[in-house]
């Protein structure tokens, strides 16, 4: 067992999901039902705005966006101009509505970074995944945009079984872009990707071979969600969703809700007994090699110790060391729920 660690009072990072509209809806490995319309329960500006005035009161340091897609949000670059000189500020897009214009609005604002979403390497894979013809072209067009434009783009894969024997073009398309890093990101059994995990749910063995065989030309790194990185996150992480919900991490949607910050004040959500709980990292054992690599991160992912096992605090079964033999390529028969 690890012992508990340090509990923080405030999080470091709080993620949202402040819209749930998208326009291509349809992606197989979504984690969220997008609808092509704002939905009438999407938080208001004024909503975002109180939240996040509360947030920089309270000591958050880093904000993130995500949807749907943000850019989706008609008021969304003015949230972003709201919170802009508070935080340390970036958000994830498809990028497949930006326009020569908006790249220079996005730049303007003085961005970290926007994370752009390249689920294949080609127009053929891309698009059968989104399961919308074209959506490649316009995902690359619009990160070529943000990129002459000055926003640091950094291209991610929610690595799967289909991209997966192609992740050295992931590098290129780093090179291509201009990036400074390139994601790999763990798939999750949440919303379409589950439905769709016969197909998609790669081996975590191999996905960590195909890392570690990738060859990556110095100045670009790989953020990459699986062993020895695979951080147990929950320490520092929050997440609201676009109707207000406290659910810790994206990952942990359909999991838990620690409450509504229209509601509720944001922090009192914060010390729901559960995620005081996960936040000391008190797990029942560890790998060495990945506490070494993320500060403070016992034991992997909770979203995934919890899907596979219902255990909060077993380890992560998508690790290849401490995994316990169990095959995250098929799901449970139920994925537990916490309320
Ligand atoms: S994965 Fe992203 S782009 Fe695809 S439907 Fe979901 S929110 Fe839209
Ligand atoms: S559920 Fe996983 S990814 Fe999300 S904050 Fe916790 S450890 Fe990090």
């Amino acid at each position: 067992m690890t012992k508990p660690g340090m509990v923080l009072d405030t999080p470091i990072v709080v993620g949202t999901q402040v819209t749930n509209t998208c326009d291509l809806q349809h992606c197989k490995q979504c984690y969220t039902d997008c609808s092509a319309t704002p939905p009438a329960e999407d938080m208001t500006f004024d909503e975002w705005t109180n939240l996040i005035d509360y947030l920089a009161e309270h000591g958050v340091i880093h904000l993130y966006f995500e949807g749907g897609d943000p850019l989706l949000r008609p008021d969304f670059l003015d949230i972003l101009r709201y919170a802009q000189s508070r935080f340390l500020l970036w958000f994830r897009t498809h990028a497949t509505t930006v326009t020569p214009a908006l790249a220079q609005e996005i730049a303007a604002i003085g961005l970290g970074r926007v994370v752009v979403d390249f689920f294949g390497t080609s127009a053929e894979m891309h698009d059968y995944l989104t399961g919308v013809p074209g959506s490649y072209e316009k995902t690359m067009r619009g990160a070529e945009l943000l990129r002459e434009a000055g926003v640091t783009v950094i291209p991610a894969a929610i690595v799967n079984r289909l991209n997966l024997p192609h992740l050295q073009r992931y590098v290129e398309l780093g090179q291509r872009l201009g990036a400074e890093e390139v994601g790999l990101l763990r798939l999750y059994p949440i919303g379409a990707a589950k439905r769709n995990w016969a197909e998609l749910a790669p081996d975590p063995r191999e996905v960590t071979a195909a890392i570690a065989a990738l060859d990556v030309p110095e100045g670009l790194r790989m953020m990459n969600g699986f062993h020895p990185y695979d951080a147990n996150c929950c320490w520092v992480n929050a997440h609201i969703t676009s109707t207000g919900d406290s659910i810790g991490c994206p990952y942990l949607r359909g999991m838990v809700n620690y409450g509504n910050v229209r509601e509720t004040p944001f922090l009192e959500t914060w010390q729901d007994p559960l995620y005081r709980q996960l936040r000391t990292q008190e797990i029942e054992d560890d790998c060495p090699e990945c506490t070494t690599n993320r500060m403070r991160s016992p034991g992997g992912c909770r979203s995934s110790a919890f899907t596979f096992t219902g255990r909060w605090d077993a380890t992560d079964p998508f690790c290849p060391e401490m995994g316990n033999g169990v095959d995250v390529t098929l799901l449970p028969a139920t994925i537990p729920v916490r309320r």
